[in-house]
């Protein structure tokens, strides 16, 4: 499928989870065997060369690219979560979002140190989730250079906010 296939496949939502905002919902991409298997495809392919040992996702929709990449790819998956969800200590990173504010939590005993990490979200809007998912994985040793998305917003410029921190931004569809 092309990036074009793949787009018509996410559905746009206006007015959630606010007025104002035009949500694209990727359930019905991975609902659809061939959009999701074409999603993860086009993510590996992102991936190659890119030189990791381990895919990183952001709860909860990165999680279903991010487990799926690393399968593809023979990687562990390193899951970025929410508060409050892990039974071990955990660092954490408090960041602003497009519609409000939210946190991130990691279990840095999973990270292995110098440990080359691919990090994994359904979209980048802003750039504020990537760079504290980013933030947190290199204070618990890791070298992360490069973030993979399924849709990047361009006219939000989270591609210049990570670059801004040392990310490169790669994405599936614009
Ligand atoms: P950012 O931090 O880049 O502003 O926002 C990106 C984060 O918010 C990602 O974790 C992403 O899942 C979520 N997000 C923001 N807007 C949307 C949207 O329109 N659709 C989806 N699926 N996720 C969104």
């Amino acid at each position: 499928m092309t990036p074009d296939d793949l787009k018509a496949l996410v559905r746009t939502v206006p007015g959630f989870p606010k007025p104002g905002i035009l949500f694209r919902d990727i359930t019905t991409l991975i609902a659809h065997g061939e959009g999701l298997r074409s999603s993860v495809d086009a993510l590996a392919n992102l991936a190659n060369g890119l030189g990791a040992s381990a895919v990183a996702g952001i709860e909860a929709r990165g999680f279903i690219f991010g487990t799926a990449l690393a399968l593809e790819l023979g990687m562990g998956f390193i899951p970025l979560r929410k508060p409050g969800k892990l039974p071990v200590a955990t660092l954490h990173e408090d960041y602003a979002l497009e519609y409000g504010t939210a946190r991130l939590e990691l279990d840095p005993t999973l990270v292995n140190a110098d440990e080359r990490v691919l990090l994994v979200d359904d979209l980048l809007a802003t750039g504020g989730t990537a760079i504290a998912a980013a933030t947190l994985l290199r204070r618990a040793g890791a070298v992360v250079d490069h973030a993979l998305f399924v849709i990047d917003l361009p006219e939000l410029a989270g591609r210049t906010a990570l670059e801004d921190h040392g990310l490169a931004t790669h994405a599936v569809m614009a």
